[in-house]
Protein backbone atom coordinates (compact mmCIF):
# COMPACT_ATOMS: atom_id res chain seq x y z
CA UNK A 1 0.00 0.00 0.00
CA UNK A 2 0.74 3.15 -0.42
CA UNK A 3 2.18 5.44 2.79
CA UNK A 4 3.53 8.82 3.32
CA UNK A 5 6.64 7.89 5.71
CA UNK A 6 8.87 10.41 7.76
CA UNK A 7 12.13 8.43 7.19
CA UNK A 8 14.39 10.90 9.23
CA UNK A 9 14.12 14.87 9.86
CA UNK A 10 13.49 16.55 6.63
CA UNK A 11 12.99 13.50 4.92
CA UNK A 12 9.21 12.67 3.87
CA UNK A 13 8.10 10.30 1.07
CA UNK A 14 5.58 8.44 -0.39
CA UNK A 15 6.60 4.92 0.20
CA UNK A 16 5.38 1.27 -0.90
CA UNK A 17 4.71 -0.33 2.41
CA UNK A 18 3.00 -4.13 3.21
CA UNK A 19 -0.32 -3.39 4.00
CA UNK A 20 -0.60 -4.13 7.84
CA UNK A 21 -2.04 -7.22 9.25
CA UNK A 22 -4.25 -6.69 12.54
CA UNK A 23 -3.04 -7.93 16.01
CA UNK A 24 -5.30 -9.40 18.15
CA UNK A 25 -6.78 -5.70 19.52
CA UNK A 26 -6.32 -4.22 16.48
CA UNK A 27 -8.66 -2.81 13.66
CA UNK A 28 -7.38 -2.54 10.11
CA UNK A 29 -9.32 0.42 8.40
CA UNK A 30 -9.28 1.51 5.25
CA UNK A 31 -8.18 5.86 5.87
CA UNK A 32 -10.96 8.26 4.23
CA UNK A 33 -9.35 11.26 5.18
CA UNK A 34 -6.13 12.43 7.27
CA UNK A 35 -5.81 16.13 8.44
CA UNK A 36 -2.58 17.65 8.07
CA UNK A 37 -1.52 19.37 11.64
CA UNK A 38 0.79 22.01 12.83
CA UNK A 39 3.08 19.37 14.77
CA UNK A 40 3.21 17.07 11.24
CA UNK A 41 5.60 20.16 10.38
CA UNK A 42 7.07 19.99 13.39
CA UNK A 43 8.02 16.67 13.53
CA UNK A 44 9.28 17.14 9.74
CA UNK A 45 11.85 19.89 10.70
CA UNK A 46 12.91 17.63 13.84
CA UNK A 47 10.96 20.16 16.20
CA UNK A 48 9.17 17.58 18.08
CA UNK A 49 10.49 14.21 19.30
CA UNK A 50 9.21 11.57 17.20
CA UNK A 51 10.46 7.58 16.30
CA UNK A 52 11.36 8.25 12.36
CA UNK A 53 10.97 5.74 10.48
CA UNK A 54 7.01 6.14 11.12
CA UNK A 55 3.69 7.13 8.72
CA UNK A 56 2.55 10.24 10.11
CA UNK A 57 -0.88 11.52 10.52
CA UNK A 58 -2.80 11.76 13.75
CA UNK A 59 -6.20 13.11 12.30
CA UNK A 60 -7.83 10.13 10.58
CA UNK A 61 -11.10 8.03 10.51
CA UNK A 62 -11.68 5.31 8.21
CA UNK A 63 -13.46 2.01 7.62
CA UNK A 64 -13.08 -1.15 9.44
CA UNK A 65 -12.07 -3.70 7.06
CA UNK A 66 -10.84 -6.75 9.05
CA UNK A 67 -10.80 -6.99 12.92
CA UNK A 68 -8.24 -8.66 15.55
CA UNK A 69 -9.49 -12.14 17.29
CA UNK A 70 -10.40 -10.05 20.42
CA UNK A 71 -12.18 -7.46 18.99
CA UNK A 72 -15.31 -7.18 20.04
CA UNK A 73 -17.96 -4.21 19.63
CA UNK A 74 -16.95 -3.15 16.17
CA UNK A 75 -17.94 -4.61 12.86
CA UNK A 76 -16.46 -4.49 9.45
CA UNK A 77 -17.72 -1.70 7.42
CA UNK A 78 -18.53 0.36 10.66
CA UNK A 79 -16.78 3.90 10.64
CA UNK A 80 -14.23 4.46 13.39
CA UNK A 81 -12.38 7.78 14.00
CA UNK A 82 -8.84 7.10 15.99
CA UNK A 83 -7.74 8.62 19.35
CA UNK A 84 -4.28 8.69 18.42
CA UNK A 85 -2.69 9.20 22.17
CA UNK A 86 -2.16 5.57 23.72
CA UNK A 87 -2.08 6.09 27.98
CA UNK A 88 0.02 3.00 29.58
CA UNK A 89 -2.68 3.28 32.17
CA UNK A 90 -0.53 2.35 35.29
CA UNK A 91 2.08 5.33 35.46
CA UNK A 92 1.23 7.34 38.17
CA UNK A 93 -0.74 10.20 36.33
CA UNK A 94 -2.52 7.39 34.68
CA UNK A 95 -3.59 6.17 37.61
CA UNK A 96 -5.00 9.76 39.12
CA UNK A 97 -6.84 9.56 35.72
CA UNK A 98 -4.31 12.56 34.36
CA UNK A 99 -4.28 9.92 30.93
CA UNK A 100 -2.58 12.85 28.70
CA UNK A 101 0.05 13.94 31.21
CA UNK A 102 1.11 9.84 30.94
CA UNK A 103 4.72 9.16 31.50
CA UNK A 104 4.96 6.65 28.24
CA UNK A 105 3.04 8.33 26.30
CA UNK A 106 2.78 6.83 22.49
CA UNK A 107 1.07 8.33 19.63
CA UNK A 108 0.02 6.83 16.44
CA UNK A 109 1.12 8.74 14.16
CA UNK A 110 3.90 10.33 15.82
CA UNK A 111 5.58 6.75 17.35
CA UNK A 112 3.37 4.03 16.08
CA UNK A 113 2.04 4.20 12.02
CA UNK A 114 -0.85 6.62 11.75
CA UNK A 115 -2.75 7.81 8.92
CA UNK A 116 -1.55 9.50 6.03
CA UNK A 117 -1.44 5.55 4.35
CA UNK A 118 -4.37 3.76 2.60
CA UNK A 119 -4.79 1.25 5.30
CA UNK A 120 -3.81 2.12 8.76
CA UNK A 121 -3.97 -0.36 12.31
CA UNK A 122 -6.01 1.23 15.16
CA UNK A 123 -6.19 -0.73 18.59
CA UNK A 124 -9.51 -1.13 19.77
CA UNK A 125 -9.62 0.69 23.10
CA UNK A 126 -8.30 3.97 20.20
CA UNK A 127 -11.41 3.45 18.30
CA UNK A 128 -14.63 5.33 18.21
CA UNK A 129 -17.32 4.82 16.00
CA UNK A 130 -18.76 7.48 13.72
CA UNK A 131 -22.30 7.26 11.73
CA UNK A 132 -21.75 5.42 8.39
CA UNK A 133 -24.01 8.29 7.16
CA UNK A 134 -21.31 10.89 7.87
CA UNK A 135 -19.45 12.75 5.20
CA UNK A 136 -16.30 10.46 4.85
CA UNK A 137 -14.06 13.38 5.44
CA UNK A 138 -15.43 15.16 8.14
CA UNK A 139 -14.34 12.11 10.66
CA UNK A 140 -10.44 13.76 10.58
CA UNK A 141 -11.75 16.58 12.54
CA UNK A 142 -12.56 14.41 15.86
CA UNK A 143 -8.59 14.64 16.76
CA UNK A 144 -8.34 18.47 16.45
CA UNK A 145 -12.21 18.90 17.80
CA UNK A 146 -11.03 16.67 20.85
CA UNK A 147 -8.03 18.97 21.73
CA UNK A 148 -10.00 22.23 21.67
CA UNK A 149 -13.25 20.44 24.40
CA UNK A 150 -10.01 19.64 26.52
CA UNK A 151 -9.41 23.40 26.40
CA UNK A 152 -12.86 24.18 26.61
CA UNK A 153 -13.34 22.21 29.88
CA UNK A 154 -10.20 23.61 31.59
CA UNK A 155 -12.17 27.22 30.92
CA UNK A 156 -14.74 26.73 32.16
CA UNK A 157 -16.86 29.17 30.43
CA UNK A 158 -20.37 30.31 32.08
CA UNK A 159 -23.33 31.09 29.96
CA UNK A 160 -22.97 34.95 29.19
CA UNK A 161 -19.34 34.85 29.75
CA UNK A 162 -16.52 36.86 27.09
CA UNK A 163 -13.99 35.04 25.11
CA UNK A 164 -11.24 36.08 23.04
CA UNK A 165 -9.82 33.53 21.10
CA UNK A 166 -5.79 34.29 19.48
CA UNK A 167 -5.29 32.54 16.23
CA UNK A 168 -7.61 31.91 13.19
CA UNK A 169 -6.19 28.56 12.39
CA UNK A 170 -8.06 24.90 12.37
CA UNK A 171 -7.74 25.36 16.35
CA UNK A 172 -9.06 28.55 17.14
CA UNK A 173 -11.94 28.49 14.93
CA UNK A 174 -13.14 25.17 16.25
CA UNK A 175 -12.58 27.19 20.20
CA UNK A 176 -14.47 29.78 18.17
CA UNK A 177 -17.71 27.30 17.96
CA UNK A 178 -17.29 25.06 21.17
CA UNK A 179 -17.20 29.09 22.96
CA UNK A 180 -20.44 29.75 20.82
CA UNK A 181 -21.99 25.82 22.14
CA UNK A 182 -20.95 26.43 25.74
CA UNK A 183 -22.98 30.06 25.61
CA UNK A 184 -20.34 32.60 25.72
CA UNK A 185 -22.14 36.15 24.68
CA UNK A 186 -19.55 38.18 23.31
CA UNK A 187 -16.85 35.71 21.33
CA UNK A 188 -13.55 37.98 19.36
CA UNK A 189 -11.27 36.05 16.91
CA UNK A 190 -7.87 37.97 16.76
CA UNK A 191 -5.77 36.81 13.53
CA UNK A 192 -3.95 38.44 11.06
CA UNK A 193 -5.75 37.16 7.63
CA UNK A 194 -9.27 38.69 6.14
CA UNK A 195 -9.87 35.12 5.11
CA UNK A 196 -9.97 33.75 8.53
CA UNK A 197 -11.53 36.50 10.50
CA UNK A 198 -13.85 36.48 8.28
CA UNK A 199 -15.11 33.09 7.86
CA UNK A 200 -14.89 32.94 12.03
CA UNK A 201 -17.87 35.26 11.83
CA UNK A 202 -19.83 32.97 9.71
CA UNK A 203 -19.15 29.99 12.68
CA UNK A 204 -19.84 31.96 15.72
CA UNK A 205 -17.89 34.59 16.43
CA UNK A 206 -19.13 37.76 16.99
CA UNK A 207 -16.59 40.49 16.25
CA UNK A 208 -12.56 39.62 15.03
CA UNK A 209 -9.88 42.21 14.09
CA UNK A 210 -6.14 42.02 13.10
CA UNK A 211 -3.90 42.46 15.62
CA UNK A 212 -1.72 44.42 13.49
CA UNK A 213 -4.35 47.09 13.19
CA UNK A 214 -6.84 47.02 15.92
CA UNK A 215 -5.89 46.85 19.50
CA UNK A 216 -8.67 44.08 20.56
CA UNK A 217 -9.09 46.29 24.46
CA UNK A 218 -11.20 48.67 21.90
CA UNK A 219 -13.88 46.20 21.28
CA UNK A 220 -14.06 45.21 24.63
CA UNK A 221 -12.54 47.65 27.07
CA UNK A 222 -12.42 45.54 30.16
CA UNK A 223 -10.99 42.59 28.75
CA UNK A 224 -12.76 39.32 28.03
CA UNK A 225 -13.35 36.23 30.81
CA UNK A 226 -11.92 33.86 29.12
CA UNK A 227 -8.80 33.76 26.88
CA UNK A 228 -7.99 31.18 24.13
CA UNK A 229 -4.03 31.26 23.29
CA UNK A 230 -4.29 29.21 19.91
CA UNK A 231 -1.21 30.93 18.03
CA UNK A 232 1.46 29.43 19.61
CA UNK A 233 3.56 32.85 19.22
CA UNK A 234 5.44 34.60 22.15
CA UNK A 235 3.73 37.50 21.08
CA UNK A 236 0.20 36.36 21.89
CA UNK A 237 1.19 34.44 24.54
CA UNK A 238 2.75 37.27 26.23
CA UNK A 239 -0.32 39.30 24.84
CA UNK A 240 -2.78 36.62 26.66
CA UNK A 241 -2.81 37.61 30.07
CA UNK A 242 -3.20 41.69 29.19
CA UNK A 243 -6.73 40.71 27.66
CA UNK A 244 -8.27 39.01 30.06
CA UNK A 245 -10.65 40.72 32.88
CA UNK A 246 -9.92 41.00 36.48
CA UNK A 247 -10.24 37.46 37.83
CA UNK A 248 -10.39 35.86 34.24
CA UNK A 249 -8.74 32.69 32.37
CA UNK A 250 -6.28 32.32 30.28
CA UNK A 251 -5.83 28.93 28.32
CA UNK A 252 -2.46 27.96 26.43
CA UNK A 253 -3.38 25.90 23.46
CA UNK A 254 -0.74 27.15 20.99
CA UNK A 255 2.78 25.13 20.91
CA UNK A 256 5.71 26.95 21.06
CA UNK A 257 9.35 25.92 20.31
CA UNK A 258 10.96 24.40 23.89
CA UNK A 259 13.01 26.47 25.79
CA UNK A 260 11.61 29.94 24.89
CA UNK A 261 10.02 31.95 27.25
CA UNK A 262 8.05 34.97 26.97
CA UNK A 263 7.28 38.04 29.75
CA UNK A 264 4.51 37.63 32.23
CA UNK A 265 4.17 40.53 35.36
CA UNK A 266 3.68 38.50 38.29
CA UNK A 267 1.91 41.73 40.04
CA UNK A 268 -0.54 41.72 37.23
CA UNK A 269 -1.53 38.04 38.13
CA UNK A 270 -1.52 39.10 41.62
CA UNK A 271 -3.73 42.35 41.53
CA UNK A 272 -5.97 40.52 39.00
CA UNK A 273 -5.75 37.25 40.07
CA UNK A 274 -5.43 36.05 37.05
CA UNK A 275 -5.22 32.07 35.89
CA UNK A 276 -2.83 30.83 33.87
CA UNK A 277 -3.74 27.22 32.32
CA UNK A 278 -2.13 24.50 29.70
CA UNK A 279 -4.39 22.46 28.00
CA UNK A 280 -2.66 19.40 26.49
CA UNK A 281 -4.47 17.39 23.76
CA UNK A 282 -7.83 15.42 24.63
CA UNK A 283 -8.05 13.30 27.93
CA UNK A 284 -11.57 11.57 28.07
CA UNK A 285 -13.14 14.02 25.00
CA UNK A 286 -12.58 12.06 21.83
CA UNK A 287 -16.09 10.66 22.06
CA UNK A 288 -17.98 13.90 22.65
CA UNK A 289 -15.95 15.61 19.90
CA UNK A 290 -16.80 12.33 17.49
CA UNK A 291 -20.77 13.00 18.68
CA UNK A 292 -20.28 16.86 17.51
CA UNK A 293 -18.94 16.12 14.45
CA UNK A 294 -21.58 13.19 14.09
CA UNK A 295 -24.35 15.24 14.44
CA UNK A 296 -23.04 18.24 12.43
CA UNK A 297 -23.22 20.42 15.94
CA UNK A 298 -19.85 21.90 14.80
CA UNK A 299 -19.11 22.59 10.95
CA UNK A 300 -15.96 21.28 9.45
CA UNK A 301 -17.01 21.43 5.82
CA UNK A 302 -16.36 25.40 5.90
CA UNK A 303 -12.87 24.81 7.57
CA UNK A 304 -11.36 22.13 4.20
CA UNK A 305 -9.04 24.17 2.36
CA UNK A 306 -7.82 21.57 -0.13
CA UNK A 307 -8.03 18.28 -0.54
CA UNK A 308 -4.77 16.39 -1.73
CA UNK A 309 -3.43 12.80 -2.81
CA UNK A 310 -0.76 10.98 -0.82
CA UNK A 311 1.23 11.58 -3.41
CA UNK A 312 1.08 15.33 -3.31
CA UNK A 313 1.45 14.69 0.88
CA UNK A 314 5.37 15.25 1.25
CA UNK A 315 5.35 18.59 -0.36
CA UNK A 316 2.38 19.74 1.68
CA UNK A 317 4.08 18.76 4.86
CA UNK A 318 7.67 20.29 3.58
CA UNK A 319 6.00 23.23 2.65
CA UNK A 320 4.54 26.29 5.12
CA UNK A 321 0.56 26.40 4.69
CA UNK A 322 -0.47 28.45 1.59
CA UNK A 323 -2.06 31.74 2.82
CA UNK A 324 -5.38 31.56 3.75
CA UNK A 325 -5.42 27.50 4.57
CA UNK A 326 -7.62 26.41 7.04
CA UNK A 327 -7.12 22.59 6.88
CA UNK A 328 -5.48 20.37 4.09
CA UNK A 329 -7.05 16.57 4.18
CA UNK A 330 -4.91 13.89 2.40
CA UNK A 331 -7.71 11.61 1.10
CA UNK A 332 -6.16 8.28 0.49
P1 LIG B 1 -2.19 27.36 12.72
O1 LIG B 1 -2.98 27.01 11.53
O2 LIG B 1 -0.77 27.69 12.58
O3 LIG B 1 -2.95 28.58 13.40
C1 LIG B 1 -2.33 29.50 14.24
C2 LIG B 1 -2.60 30.86 13.63
O4 LIG B 1 -2.32 31.87 14.57
C3 LIG B 1 -1.70 31.23 12.48
O5 LIG B 1 -2.04 30.61 11.29
C4 LIG B 1 -1.88 32.72 12.42
O6 LIG B 1 -2.99 33.09 11.60
C5 LIG B 1 -2.24 33.07 13.86
N1 LIG B 1 -1.25 33.98 14.40
C6 LIG B 1 0.09 33.94 14.29
N2 LIG B 1 0.63 35.01 14.88
C7 LIG B 1 -0.40 35.72 15.38
C8 LIG B 1 -0.50 36.93 16.11
N3 LIG B 1 0.59 37.63 16.43
N4 LIG B 1 -1.72 37.37 16.49
C9 LIG B 1 -2.83 36.68 16.17
N5 LIG B 1 -2.78 35.53 15.45
C10 LIG B 1 -1.60 35.06 15.08
O7 LIG B 1 -2.29 26.20 13.79
P2 LIG B 1 -3.53 25.36 14.34
O8 LIG B 1 -3.55 24.06 13.68
O9 LIG B 1 -4.76 26.18 14.40
O10 LIG B 1 -2.97 25.14 15.81
C11 LIG B 1 -2.81 26.23 16.69
C12 LIG B 1 -1.81 25.89 17.77
O11 LIG B 1 -2.35 24.88 18.61
C13 LIG B 1 -0.49 25.33 17.22
O12 LIG B 1 0.57 25.84 18.00
C14 LIG B 1 -0.65 23.84 17.44
O13 LIG B 1 0.61 23.18 17.55
C15 LIG B 1 -1.41 23.84 18.76
N6 LIG B 1 -2.14 22.63 19.12
C16 LIG B 1 -2.23 22.36 20.43
C17 LIG B 1 -2.92 21.28 20.86
C18 LIG B 1 -3.00 21.01 22.34
O14 LIG B 1 -3.40 19.92 22.73
N7 LIG B 1 -2.67 21.97 23.16
C19 LIG B 1 -3.55 20.43 19.94
C20 LIG B 1 -3.48 20.74 18.59
C21 LIG B 1 -2.77 21.85 18.18
P3 LIG B 1 -3.00 34.53 10.88
O15 LIG B 1 -1.97 34.43 9.81
O16 LIG B 1 -4.40 34.69 10.43
O17 LIG B 1 -2.62 35.54 11.95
Amino acid sequence: MQSVRLRATNKIALCDIPKPTPGPDDLLIRVEACGICGTDRHLFKGEFPCTPPVTLGHEYSGIIEATGANVTGFAIGERITADPNISCGTCPQCRLGRVNLCQNLVALGIHRDGGFAEYALVPQKQAFLLPTTLHPHHGAFTEPLACCIHALDIAAIKPGQSVIVLGGGVIGLLCVQLARLAGAAQIILVTRQASRRALAETIGATASCDPNATDPLTLIPNGADVIFECAGVAETVAQAPKLAKSGGTVVIVGVMPKGEKVEIEPLDLLFRELKILGSFVNPFTHRRAADLIASGTIKVEPLISRRITLAEAPDAVASPPRPGEVKVLIVP
